[in-house]
């Protein structure tokens, strides 16, 4: 059997296995492939990596917190996941561990077409800010410009030098053809147009791109309130989709079943 899996701390709530089992059931590659998850506290992490090929591991996916470890431990990585300064895919080879990053082009797969030559605004400067910041301001010609705002000013000057994009103190959200939410806020049901200052300044319009990285049980604040003003919304289940399409792509070297896919991460409860 080749083993995927999951890697985080705690993973029991990842959609991941229904997904990615679906996925190669559809394939005709289920008795011969398996995808499980598996919790790793941080210092568990190294010495499990470094025994996963020994173990039948094909690869993982990497997800919080130890996507910037994934990076370090690896011993080659991609010029994508160099970048961004983390891996969410692991490969695991005779050579030793090949990181890369999906999340990146995840987002990308998921946009609409168009979105295209629009100016983007990504609030938040943490983890999953770094590859949608990376990926719109040097890497895709998908849209114009990238400006990023944090709560944490610094943070968002910080990252913009590393990464691309440029900081913005006070947004005007109708500037923007593409809003990407990679903060935290809506996790726990908070209203993004409470915590976010730029989405409380500011409206929504239906010509707009919203994507929120955030994803729970019910949509977010933020997913229900561009779908009321009928702006094009893209919701963090999708981003998890296209990430994990491209990783499975990377494994098996098929072309991953996006709809099955979609429909398994919809349907899995969390566990
Ligand atoms: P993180 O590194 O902890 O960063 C959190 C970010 O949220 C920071 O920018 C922080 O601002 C901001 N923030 C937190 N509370 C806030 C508040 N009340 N008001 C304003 N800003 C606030 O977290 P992360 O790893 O980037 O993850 C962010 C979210 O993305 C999580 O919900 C995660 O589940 C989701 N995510 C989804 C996917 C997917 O596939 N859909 C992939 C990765 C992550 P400060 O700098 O000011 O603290």
């Amino acid at each position: 059997m080749k083993r995927l899996a999951v890697i985080g701390h705690p993973v029991a709530h990842s959609r991941s296995p229904a997904m990615h089992n679906a996925a190669l059931a559809e394939l005709g590659l289920a008795g011969e492939w398996s995808y499980e998850a598996i919790d790793l506290a941080p210092d568990e992490l190294e010495s499990r990596l470094r025994a996963m090929e020994g173990e039948g591991f094909v690869g993982a996916n990497v997800t919080i917190p130890h996507k910037e470890a994934a990076l370090r431990l690896a011993d080659t990585a991609s010029p994508v996941a160099q970048a961004i300064g983390a891996a969410n895919t692991l490969s695991f080879e005779a050579g030793g561990i090949q990181a890369d990053n999906t999340d990146a082009g995840g987002l990308i797969d998921a946009l609409p077409g168009g979105v295209r030559g629009r100016r983007a605004l990504v609030l938040g400067a943490g983890g999953a800010a770094r590859a949608a910041i990376w990926v719109l301001a040097k890497e895709s010609t998908v849209v114009d410009a990238v400006d990023v705002w944090n709560r944490t000013e610094s943070r968002a000057q910080e990252i913009a030098s590393h990464l691309g994009g440029a900081p913005v103190g006070t947004p005007k959200l109708g500037n923007y053809g593409l809003i990407v939410n990679a903060t935290s806020v809506g996790l726990h049901g908070e209203n993004p147009f409470d915590e976010l200052r730029p989405l409380a300044d500011g409206q929504l319009d239906s010509e707009q791109v919203v994507v929120d990285l955030v994803y729970g049980d019910r949509p977010t604040g933020l997913i229900e309130a561009a779908k009321a003003v009928g702006a094009h919304a893209v919701d963090g289940l999708e981003i998890l989709v296209r990430q994990g399409a491209r990783s499975l792509k990377i494994w098996t070297e098929r072309d991953p079943p996006i709809d099955v896919m979609r429909n398994a991460a919809r349907e899995a409860l969390p566990g």
